[in-house]
């Protein structure tokens, strides 16, 4: 079979590889589509702390069944899947009161830019799902970003009426646009590429401000836009420390920032602390996702609540993966779908 390998930064072979053997607890998948995701532009740019080169890589993906343990029930040769590159072992501190993100002991399922993968069994048991037939395998693959999403938007609290401020349309972002209107919330929309602040507007933000001008006056207009007060609540999914702290100073009294983008190892964030008490703002980190959000993800994606034509804007054999990073790499498209 072919493996995309992760060798170091700007660096992707395509190797020749066994197809692996399964256990009697796992699943062998034929990946059918994979799709490039912020985390492996991160990778291909700078390297990952849990990706040691050569290593496979990619994460999302959905594809058919072909072999299956002789101890696993739910699934059989042909079912379509899509899994979530982690589960939850359920029986740890933070598993037993229910904060399933924080798992002492998730680990983690890399190399979806592959021909095949193995599903190992704890995945199996808690985030292997059947694709209905009529969601596209690239659809389906969206299900783990998107279930990190809704985790996200839970998690900020949003009622009907608020006014929320999303700092970065890439993918995360769009998905946050496309899920806070579905609450009924005001969108308003930052990034520093034009194009993705349209595509922001074909997903129903309602207002887009281009942050080239500084922070400053981005904080500016989203005062304005809130009669001076700030946002009632403000996300960042870009995943740098200067933008957490833009968001931070984007939300109002008593409102909550929502920190979602993973920052780059051993980085810090300066709050202002009179700014912070008197406030009373609410800050919140949020990470990954739980069993229940992949199900909810798939099931949004399967009742047509995602416009995912707009999530996945290409589509590109395996071997054409360099070219799709470093498409997506510039910001061209939103999300890349690799066929092997
Ligand atoms: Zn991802
Ligand atoms: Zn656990």
């Amino acid at each position: 079979m072919k493996v995309a390998m992760f060798y170091g930064p700007g660096d992707v072979r395509l190797e020749e590889k066994d197809i692996p053997e399964i256990k009697d607890t796992e699943v062998l998948v034929r990946i059918r589509a994979a799709l490039t995701c912020g985390t492996d532009v991160k990778t291909y740019r700078r390297g990952h702390r849990l990706l040691p080169p050569p290593s496979p890589f990619g994460h999302e993906y959905a594809g058919d069944v072909v072999a299956v343990g002789k101890m696993v029930e739910k699934v059989t040769e042909g079912t379509r899947v899509v899994a979530a590159n982690s589960a939850p072992c359920g029986h740890c501190f933070y598993c037993k009161r229910g904060r399933e993100s924080l798992c002492e002991n998730l680990f983690f399922v890399w190399g979806a830019f592959s021909e095949y993968i193995v599903v190992p069994e704890r995945i199996v048991k808690k985030n292997l799902l059947t694709v209905p037939d009529h969601v596209t395998y690239e659809e389906a693959a969206l299900t783990e970003p998107l279930a990190c999403v809704i985790h996200g938007v839970e998690e900020s609290a949003i009622c009907m009426g608020d006014t929320v401020v999303i700092n970065g349309a890439g993918p995360i972002g769009l998905f946050f646009t496309a899920l806070v209107k579905q609450k009924g919330a005001r969108v308003i929309q930052t990034d520093l590429v034009d194009e993705r602040l349209s595509v922001a507007e074909t997903l129903g933000a309602d207002h887009i401000i281009n942050a080239q001008e500084g922070e400053d006056a981005t904080i500016k207009k989203v005062k304005a836009l809130t009669e001076g007060r700030g946002a009632d609540i403000a996300i960042e999914a870009v995943g740098y420390p200067k933008i957490w702290e833009t968001t931070i100073k984007m939300t109002r009294k008593g409102g909550t920032a929502t920190l979602f983008g993973g920052c780059e190892k051993n980085t810090a964030i300066t709050v202002d602390t009179s700014l912070l008490h008197y406030s009373e703002i609410t800050m919140k980190g949020v990470f990954h996702h739980t069993p229940q959000y992949i199900r909810t993800a798939l099931n949004l994606i399967s009742w047509g609540a995602i416009d995912t034509k707009t999530f996945i804007t290409e589509k590109m054999p395996l071997s054409r993966i360099d070219e799709a990073l470093q498409k997506v790499l510039a910001q061209k498209g939103v999300k890349i779908a690799l066929i092997p």
